[in-house]
């Protein structure tokens, strides 16, 4: 049987691992931390065992086929709910959905679009015919990489509202980047796979369970070639001649046929200091999520994006009086206090529910993830590395390579089977694992 060693068990390593697991490969993933799922997880609140919260709100689409083919290989598709109704909330209380009817793609919007309250007849327009744009441009135009995702709604002549409400809204969400500094390769990502190339790519997967449910020990079971090492950091990886021998994991020398490294960017240089990657331009993006207590339920609906506010999206995560609310691109929360962030959260709420203005606050926490992603900024597509790497046997995945995805659960999915595809290849008995996109 030949053997895999897997660095690290975020969604990216575990991929790769569930992929050769089944192909007839031992496999070996050393994580460092207790827990799997990398930035994907949960864990208890810090002084409250009793409470088990995800480190954020993590939400797919249902254009997201690798991932759901990866949880479907641990037995656990089926908790996860997909929603079809898209609220978004303006100050105030308004509401407007977002849902496809019975259009075939890419028209199934154009009921609930046309009534959406938020936006003005110019705003809808435009939003129309940069939707086209899309369509006609997208595959065919090059510069999308080098240009921002704004660069582009500027020259479609997109209002400021329709940039701020609608573009904005959807995207700094779906990518953790703002307007500004996001390529509009991945605007363009999220919107052809997400909302055009079919009526259901939009559907938002949101888990039933949480996130560490998702691939703890039980689900493993159902693969027993591939063996779990929680609190096993990787301190260094051994080569000699050309190949990797071996690495350093919790004190001991371990090794395998073949490695694959599915390892933060930031990590890759002090475990595998030989690749000496060239990863300037990569800087990191944060997303703060905030958790809610109150002692009443302050909303009925599942989820909403709230419009013209720092929080960008609420989540309700049991019967309206634990809400998870998330910043994506949370720069301006970095430096402010807990508390003034959890202020903030509370005030802000208070004005798309007025419930919250009644109700007690029971418990907060906030969970500032500096390091959320890497920010998907112009130009860093060709910086993204491959798998391959210059050792036969080590191979790379890691939402930050060069997946064809932005940085999110999906995108790492798919490095980890490319990952993993390119070990059957140098094995010598090539496998196929990475799904086609929808579109
Ligand atoms: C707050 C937040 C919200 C997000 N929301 C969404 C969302 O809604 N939807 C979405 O699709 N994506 C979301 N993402 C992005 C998504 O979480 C990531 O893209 C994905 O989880 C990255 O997986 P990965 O395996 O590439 O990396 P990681 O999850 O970082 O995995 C790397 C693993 O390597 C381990 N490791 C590090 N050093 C060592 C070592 N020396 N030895 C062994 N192991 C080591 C780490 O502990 C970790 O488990 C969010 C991210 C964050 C932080």
């Amino acid at each position: 049987m030949p053997s895999a060693i897997v660095i690290g068990g975020g969604l990216a390593g575990l991929a790769s691992a569930a992929a050769l697991g089944q192909s007839g490969f031992q496999v070996d993933v050393f994580e460092a931390r207790a827990f799997l799922g990398g930035r994907a997880t949960s864990y208890p609140v810090p002084g409250d065992s009793s409470e088990v919260i995800d480190n954020c709100q993590h939400v797919l689409l249902r254009c997201c086929v690798n991932l759901m083919d990866f949880y479907g290989r641990l037995g656990v598709a089926d908790r996860i709910q997909f929603h079809r109704q898209f609220f978004f909330i303006e100050p105030g209380g308004r509401t407007s959905v977002l849902q496809a009817g019975g259009l075939p793609a890419p028209m199934h919007f154009t009921g609930s679009f046309w009534d959406l309250t938020f936006l003005g007849l110019a705003d809808k327009v435009g939003i129309a015919s940069a939707m086209w744009a899309v369509r006609r441009e997208h595959g065919r135009r090059e510069d999308l990489d080098r240009i921002t995702m704004l660069d582009w709604l500027r020259e479609k002549h997109q209002t400021d509202r329709a940039i701020r409400r609608f573009w904005n809204q959807v995207l700094v969400s779906a990518v953790n980047e703002d307007l500004d500094r996001m390529a509009a390769s991945h605007g363009f990502q999220v919107f052809w796979l997400g909302f055009l190339a079919r009526t259901d790519g939009y559907e938002m997967g949101i888990p039933a369970v949480p996130l560490g449910d998702l691939y703890g020990p039980e689900e493993w079971k159902r693969l027993p070639s591939v063996r779990l090492h929680p609190r096993a950091p990787v301190e260094r990886v051994i080569s000699e001649q050309g190949a990797i021998r071996g690495v350093i994991a919790a004190g001991e020398r371990q090794s395998a046929d073949y490695y694959i490294s599915a390892l933060p960017f930031e990590r890759m240089a002090g475990v595998i200091p030989e690749l000496d990657l060239n990863l300037e331009g990569f800087e990191h993006s944060p997303i703060t999520g905030i958790h809610l207590w109150f002692d009443r339920s302050i909303t009925e609906l599942p989820h909403a994006t709230l419009l013209d506010r720092t929080v960008q999206w609420m989540f309700n995560k049991s019967g309206g009086r634990y809400l998870q609310l998330v910043v994506s691109a949370s720069r301006s929360l970095v430096e402010m206090p807990r508390a003034d962030v959890i202020a903030l959260a509370v005030r802000e709420l208070g004005e798309f529910f007025p419930l919250a203005k009644e109700a007690k606050l029971e418990k907060a926490h906030v969970v500032k993830e500096i390091r959320a992603t890497f920010s998907a900024r112009p130009g860093l597509e060709h910086a993204r590395p491959l798998s391959a790497t210059k050792f036969d046997n080590l191979f790379l995945a890691g939402d930050w390579t060069r997946s064809g995805w932005p940085p999110i659960m999906e995108g790492a999915v798919r490095s980890g089977c490319l990952a993993a595809e390119a070990v059957t290849r140098a094995a010598g008995g090539e496998r196929k694992f990475l799904l086609p996109d929808i579109g």
